[in-house]
């Protein structure tokens, strides 16, 4: 079978405490099932100007933060987009840089069941943006169905366990309230979620 490539739409490095344990490298891929309004990379996912490359490709990349990654527990963040768009490279590319680094995606989890099912073979950690637990805020916010995230969300936790998957729970302008925004921690610690992230969404300018 022949391997999947990776849409790379940019590589940022030298990250500490953003996305991931440690120091990381931001790996962005192209395409997302959502339409968020505040979405600050919309501008960039539909020019499609994306960059296929092979796992090896990507791995050499980045391989020159190798001892980075080693020292201070850090690695890969895949992001994008949707990072699980690309399950089927993950495996690929931990294959080239082994166990020493760690793997992380960035999620929507607004994907199939089978896709979060191939990243858990390969990702070390999680991080899922889960907007709003509310199903009415959540479609009128991303256009998608908030069952899907949270189907996936329950599967994911039992995959892998609590440990691995961190959730970021968004204040987001116009669409929800502080209120809302601690309702859906409640029902995501009701669901077994033990590392949760509050933050607020910065509305990008038009
Ligand atoms: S999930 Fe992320 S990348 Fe996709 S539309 Fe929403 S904010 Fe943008």
């Amino acid at each position: 079978m022949e391997a999947p490539l990776f849409p790379l739409l940019s590589i940022s490095r030298h990250r500490m405490g953003i996305d991931g344990r440690g120091v990381t490298t931001l790996v962005a891929g192209a395409g997302c099932p959502l339409q968020c309004r505040w979405c600050i990379n919309r501008r960039l996912l539909e020019r499609n100007e994306a960059e296929p490359v092979t796992a090896r490709e990507l791995y050499k990349r980045v391989q020159g933060d190798d001892l980075y990654y080693r020292a201070t527990g850090g690695g890969i963040t895949f992001g994008g987009g949707e990072a699980l768009l690309q399950a089927a490279f993950f495996a690929h590319f931990r294959a080239l840089c082994g166990d020493g680094w760690r793997l992380c995606a960035e999620t929507s989890l607004a994907v199939s069941r089978e896709l979060v099912e191939t990243a858990a073979e390969s990702i070390d950690e999680f991080i899922v943006d889960c907007k709003d637990m509310d199903e009415a805020v959540y479609h009128s916010y991303t256009g998608g169905d908030e069952k899907i995230m949270e189907d996936n969300l329950r599967f994911l936790l039992k995959r892998v366990g609590a440990d691995r998957v961190v959730v970021r729970v968004p204040r987001i302008p116009e669409y929800n309230t502080a209120e809302s925004q601690k309702r859906s921690a409640a029902r995501l610690k009701d669901l077994g979620v033990t590392r949760l992230d509050l933050f607020d969404y910065v509305r990008p300018k038009e």
